[in-house]
């Protein structure tokens, strides 16, 4: 079986005087590889790495080199394209179709955007009037912020990792990626990329491990670790906040969710279906902007749950190499316990199942941590399933007559991240968009993004934006300068 090695200051390091922890491929439920385990020690070498290689070529290193160094990254990726492909799949069991369309292709762009993004950014300046006429001009200069700590979840491995590394290098820090323990695999590989391109030693390091009394928390509380960058559950990110306190590190959080998706009677039956579809089942719903809560008007409620039913039971759930496949399995044992928790609850708290709510077996895939889409009606909006993220491929439906009824029920969440609204009327829509609480609206669409926009939650989703100029001030310090003239 194959060994994930880490990669630390430039040094691949591999089982050798280390303890290792199996990787599984979620859709045929096995072990597939060996995963290096690192320690809270060899962390604290990656982290004098990093801090050294500030300092070294990279810290001198001009910006049109940097960005020059990271477009090369972008192309690197998509050379090996098949590569990333195989590891992506094999970690998290996803359908070729999404991972070939969606995750790696995003690896690259993500790189792509913000160099260019770096090489074009300007600065303020501001002329102050002295009493001595004189003047001084005050200028702001964009620093690195040092070594960031980037700490990523298992549902878009790649995609969502390079979406703080590109910025973060960017902007001229150096970073210790701690990829999810479930998906380590993609972030190695990029290491082998920072390596074929020449991106200096200690620039980019990864190491594998859990998060409490680990590396992830090893990362959080290192003293010379200057930000922390994290994505994942809310309550992680709530133990992250209290220990990253004591060093009063920057945190960049994009955290859970439990966004509603909005048919009001007059939306496009068949868009608002089909845009409903994938907004529930995309990543068998291990997407942090997936729709759990569908509130459909009254006057179309009945139709809609029918053909969405239809819509789910046509899913096809099979070997992830098949372009055909829909659907993949989730991504391990652990969570399609829990994600079965909910379905069992649904039936306690007084709900019925329209489909779904019991595990799937693919044939030749009858190990494989897999669920039927589901969707359930009939729960109260009180009810723990309405309340609680539960990060499968599932929705609960709920009729709605009135606009401000429906507005309120959206916002009845402790989650803010998005949501999604499906009306013709424009009016209607400008209204409700602005009324519901979350970091982002999707109208007539969803998942359409532009990398350029400001990404993230309010409430409990999360703690400030990434995405375009938002990430580039994250991953730097502004420094004023004044100079007398
Ligand atoms: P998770 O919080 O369990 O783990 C995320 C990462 O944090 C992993 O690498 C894990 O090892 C690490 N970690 C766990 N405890 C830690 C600790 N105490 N200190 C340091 N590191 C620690 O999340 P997950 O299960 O991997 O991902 C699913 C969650 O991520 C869902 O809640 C989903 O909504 C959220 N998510 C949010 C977004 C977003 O942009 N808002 C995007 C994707 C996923």
């Amino acid at each position: 079986m194959k060994t994930i090695p880490s990669l630390i200051g430039g040094r691949w390091i591999g089982p050798e005087n280390r303890s290792q922890f199996d990787n599984f491929n979620p859709a045929l439920g096995v072990p597939y590889a060996k995963v290096v385990k690192n320690s809270i020690e060899d962390v604290d070498e990656a982290v004098q790495c990093a801090k050294k290689a500030l300092h070294g070529p990279w810290g001198q290193m001009s910006l049109g080199d940097r960005v020059a160094l990271l477009e090369k990254v972008a192309d690197t990726i998509m050379e090996r394209f098949d590569a990333f492909l195989a590891a992506e799949m094999a970690d998290t069991g996803k359908p070729i179709s999404l991972a070939s369309q969606i995750d790696i292709p995003r690896g690259a762009a993500n790189f792509r955007i913000f160099a260019r993004m770096a090489a074009s950014m300007g600065s303020d300046s501001f002329f102050t009037h002295t009493p001595d006429g004189q003047g001084a001009v005050n200028y702001v200069q964009q620093m690195p912020v040092g070594v960031v700590g980037v700490i990523c979840p298992w549902n878009l491995p790649l995609l969502l990792m390079t979406w703080k590394v590109a910025p973060a290098l960017a902007m001229g820090n150096t970073v210790i990626v701690k990829p999810s323990e479930e998906t380590p695999a993609t972030a190695t590989l990029l290491g082998e990329v920072m390596e074929q391109v020449g991106v200096p030693a200690g620039v980019y390091n990864v190491v594998h491990g859990f998060g409490p009394e680990c590396v992830g928390d090893a990362l959080v509380t290192h003293p010379d670790v200057a930000a922390i960058t994290f994505t994942g559950e809310s309550r992680t990110g709530s133990a992250i906040m209290a220990r990253a306190a004591a060093h009063i590190k920057p945190l960049s959080f994009e955290l859970g969710g439990k966004n509603p998706a909005v048919v009001f009677g007059d939306a496009d039956f068949d868009k608002a279906l089909e845009g409903t579809t994938r907004s529930v089942f995309s990543n068998c719903g291990q997407v942090c902007l997936c729709s759990e809560r569908v509130y459909v008007h009254e006057s179309i409620f009945d139709r809609f749950a029918e053909a969405l039913t239809e819509k789910a039971r046509g899913l096809v759930l099979a070997d992830p190499q098949l372009e055909t496949t829909s659907m993949g399995p989730l991504i391990s044992q652990v969570h399609r316990d829990k994600v079965q928790s909910y379905f069992d609850l649904v039936k306690q708290e007084g709900g019925t199942f329209l489909t779904g709510g019991v595990t799937a077996q693919p044939q030749g895939f009858e190990n494989g941590f897999w669920v039927e889409p589901t969707i359930a009606t009939g729960l109260s909006e009180t009810a723990r399933v309405q309340k609680e993220e539960i990060f499968g491929p599932f929705c609960h439906l709920t009729p709605f007559k009135e606009e401000e009824e429906v507005i309120h029920m959206a916002n009845d969440t402790e989650y803010g991240l998005a949501a999604a609204i499906w009306t013709e009327d424009l009016k209607r829509a400008h209204r409700v968009a602005q009324s519901v609480e979350a970091g982002m609206v999707w109208v007539n669409t969803w998942f359409l993004r532009d990398l350029r926009t400001p990404f993230g939650g309010v409430k409990n989703s999360g703690i400030g934006r990434e995405g375009g100029r938002h990430s580039l001030e994250f991953y730097s310090e502004s420094k004023t300068i004044c100079i007398k003239m």
